[in-house]
């Protein structure tokens, strides 16, 4: 089962917590660094060691980190990760929905609607902890999403400094845009139209 965050709730430590979480975990082999005050920077590399735990932790084959000769016959890491998608399906990354990441904005919620086309009447709302399914769903979009705040004035920047790529209906178009992009923190949200559901995903079922 995933870490808990043990700064949650506290805007600083827990969102500095949660990206270091995500860097650790979409990139479990490396120890991850940030020019942070030394309590923040404290506060993300737990997290990061957290997310390299848990992901470590995995099955190679749902959502775990893969053999590298796995990765070759596949063609590289990218066609290996959208492989497991299609066979295992997504599962919420962690088993957790992020709460303090993206704190300027209100949070990963209010950042998703303002990339994505959501009908009036739909409220997005957490994907249950558990949540586990099938790549795809003619009814999802997907999009890669960076909690940093350091972005600068480039494509696909918040004002408050955040980035996300572009709304997608391909999981492995967002998986690419989320591979593209420099820095590990970089997740992939999904989106379900109508029920509301959204949080960040990953391949396999997480078990
Ligand atoms: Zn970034």
């Amino acid at each position: 089962m995933a870490s808990e965050n043990p700064f949650a709730g506290n805007p600083d430590l827990g969102g500095a917590w949660e990206e270091g979480y995500l860097a650790g975990f979409s990139d479990p082999e490396v120890e991850h660094f940030r020019p942070f005050s030394p309590d923040i920077l404290e506060a993300y590399s737990a997290g990061d060691l957290a997310g390299r735990t848990d992901r470590r932790a995995l099955p190679p084959d749902n959502g775990g980190v893969p053999d590298p000769a796995a990765v070759e016959e596949s063609g590289g890491l990218w066609e290996f990760l959208v492989h497991e998608s299609v066979e295992s399906g997504l599962h919420l990354a962690a088993h957790k929905f992020f709460h303090d990441i993206f704190g300027q904005v209100g949070g990963l919620i209010p950042l998703l609607i303002s990339v994505v086309q959501i009908p009036g009447d739909v409220q997005l709302k957490p994907m249950e902890d558990d949540w586990t399914g099938p790549v795809d769903l003619p009814e999802d979009t997907f999009v890669a999403v960076c909690p940093r705040n350091d972005h600068g004035p480039t494509e696909g920047a918040t004002a408050e400094g955040y980035w996300t790529g572009p709304a997608r209906q391909f999981f492995s178009e967002a998986l690419a845009d989320k591979m593209n992009h420099d820095h590990a923190e970089c997740g992939v949200a999904r989106c379900a139209i109508p029920d509301g559901d959204c949080g960040l995903v990953w391949p396999g079922t997480g078990q």
